[in-house]
């Protein structure tokens, strides 16, 4: 326990009093209160949820797994947590993972500061106290120093607005908000509405157990095989053993914090036959690293187009009819510009008897019958409905929260034309507010749980040095938050994202602003930007201390 005194002195009296109030108990959520409670601060979780995870906690459907590969995807601030966990395959289901959640969330006995089931509504600062009040959704409003949104980049699912949807008779899912019991559909027409990760995923699961399937696509996306298979004890050992530098490689040099061999060379540089056996060796190892055959695959439109053609090759071969095989062929995005897809049998899947592609971007959905889903020209009869559309990505969850900073200025009023941060991590005018892999940092496009635990140190870091200088409230200057905006948006037009409409756009959903959101500098440049700008004094951030606060640490 740290020596210092808690910094909960200058709350207002009656309501109970934190110095930190982190918002979901997630990856991010947990790894957050183990830090700061290391510190010996006072710490208190609000999550919605029902229990720990998060992201895996709600996202139950048939078939889902990471697609980082689980020896990486998974904490590295304990090296005998990493040690000691046996993960099972080299991509684990979600239930794996959420034990694996649960797991932690005992070993380092969190559950005592977590409190579930309950929502953070607003969090208002009061610049007479420098504290922030946060109400949540069982009346209760406690006051803290500090406030750390954990609250995701992909948990706020998005419902489309489909006429006739609530008049639908049979039962309709949400893959970000499966149901915890098991969902039969065996002898069911089902009808899957989205292509994206998560319908990905589903699919070839779901088209076992269905008596018909028919898949809604506007957009067709590229996927690469995941290639799944059993860890052998020597595959995990090869990995516990070289931890250190997978670890440190992932963290420092990698751009999308994971571990893996980079590319040398752009793929023009490559003849066709060199190029074609690269792709072919990447296609059978499988995964997303497929994207990392060449170092220009995202910036060059002739390198990209060489690897789009190879794969939309490989959907003409795998599925039988070509009519369908079309359909699935992405044609309207550079491969990678989206989040590219990892799956199991999703082409070969088209091939069965009892599955439907529906192009709904030429046959558009016109409405939910009681019975049926009508695109333009024809009414499919399905029995139950499953959403994949996916989330209001990187601000859908933080915009649910009424946060009001200095002058009672809210922050989706700040947002409006779209999210402006320092580093991803504050916003200017909303002191001693943090947030998660929040827009502006790599977040999704790395192996998030590398980004978390980054940013968790990060603000721990920014914390403790706050208390050893009596330092109240920390702030990102306007300055600073601009430069930094304008840097994410130059980087990012000099690649070939911005051409997608891609959730990193916000095009997924109407009237959000188009802004590409995360940072795409990679994640070793874009921590030592941050670890420069600590070392610095925190350069960029406003600082200040309150009376009492300089009165602390001029007598200590
Ligand atoms: C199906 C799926 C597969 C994925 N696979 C990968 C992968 O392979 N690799 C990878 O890097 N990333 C993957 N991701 C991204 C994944 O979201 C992150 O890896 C990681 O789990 C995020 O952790 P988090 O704690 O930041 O957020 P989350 O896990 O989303 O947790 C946030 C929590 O905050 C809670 N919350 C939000 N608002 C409030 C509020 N107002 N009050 C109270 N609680 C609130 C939510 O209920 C949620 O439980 C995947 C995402 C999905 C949906």
């Amino acid at each position: 326990m740290s020596a210092l005194p808690s910094m909960s002195g200058h709350h207002a009296a009656g309501a109970e009093a934190y110095d930190v109030v982190v918002v979901g108990a997630g990856f991010a959520g947990m790894y957050m209160l183990h830090r700061l409670r290391g510190q010996g601060l006072k710490v208190r979780v609000y999550e919605q949820g029902g229990d720990v995870g998060g992201t895996w906690y709600w996202n139950r459907y048939p078939g889902a797994r990471c697609d980082v590969e689980s020896m990486q995807y998974s904490y590295s601030f304990s090296d005998e947590l990493q040690q000691e966990w046996n993960w099972s395959e080299r991509y684990a289901p979600q239930s794996e993972i959420l034990r694996y959640v649960n797991h932690v969330a005992d070993r380092f006995n969190l559950r005592p500061d977590i409190q579930l089931s309950i929502r953070v509504d607003r969090a208002v600062f009061a610049e007479s106290t420098n504290t922030w009040s946060v109400t949540t959704s069982d009346g209760k409003t406690v006051t803290t120093n500090f406030v750390v949104l954990a609250t995701g980049c992909l948990s706020n699912a998005r419902v489309p607005d489909i006429k006739g949807l609530p008049d639908f008779k049979g039962q309709v899912y949400h893959t970000g908000h499966w149901p915890h019991e098991p969902v039969d559909f065996t002898g069911l027409r089902v009808g899957v509405i989205g292509t994206g990760s998560s319908a990905i995923q589903s699919v070839p699961v779901i088209a076992e157990q269905a008596r018909h399937l028919t898949v809604f696509q506007r957009t067709a996306n590229f996927s690469i095989p995941a290639r799944n298979a059993e860890l052998t004890s020597e595959e995990r050992e090869a990995f516990r053993k070289n931890y250190p530098e997978i670890r440190r490689f992932a963290r420092e040099e990698s751009r999308n914090g994971i571990y893996a061999e980079l590319p040398d060379r752009g793929a023009l540089d490559d003849g066709d036959n060199a190029r074609r056996a690269k792709y072919e060796q990447r296609w059978t190892k499988g995964g997303l690293t497929f994207m990392l055959a060449y170092n220009n695959l995202i910036l060059d439109k002739a390198a990209n187009d060489s690897a789009a053609g190879f794969v939309r090759e490989k959907i003409a071969e795998i599925v039988r009819d070509p009519e369908t095989a079309k359909r699935l062929q992405p044609e309207d995005h550079p491969i990678g510009s989206k989040r590219i897809c990892v799956d199991t049998e999703y082409y070969a899947t088209f091939n069965r008897p009892n599955v439907t592609l529906v192009d709904i971007k030429s046959d558009s959905v016109e409405e939910i019958l009681p019975n049926a889903v009508r695109t333009r020209s024809k009414d499919h009869e399905i029995d139950a409905l499953v959403l994949a559309t996916g989330f209001d990505a990187m601000t859908g969850s933080v915009a649910r929260i009424e946060l009001r900073g200095r002058e009672g200025r809210t922050l989706n009023q700040k947002w409006v034309e779209g999210p402006k941060t320092y580093l991803g991590l504050m916003s200017e005018g909303f002191p001693n507010l943090f947030i998660i892999t929040g827009p502006g940092s790599p977040s999704v496009l790395s192996n998030m749980i590398v980004s978390i635990e980054q940013h968790v140190d990060w603000i721990t870091e920014a914390i403790a040095f706050m208390r050893e200088r009596g330092l109240e409230t920390m702030e990102a200057s306007r300055e600073a938050e601009d430069r930094w905006v304008a840097h994410v948006n130059e980087v990012a037009h000099a690649t070939l994202y911005p051409q997608a409409n891609s959730w990193y756009m916000g095009a997924n959903i109407p009237g959000k602003p188009r802004i590409f959101m995360p940072y795409i500098g990679g994640v070793g440049v874009y921590r030592r930007t941050c670890t420069e700008v600590a070392a610095n004094g925190y350069e960029g951030f406003v600082m200040s201390a309150a009376e009492r606060a300089q009165k602390m640490a001029v007598s200590s």
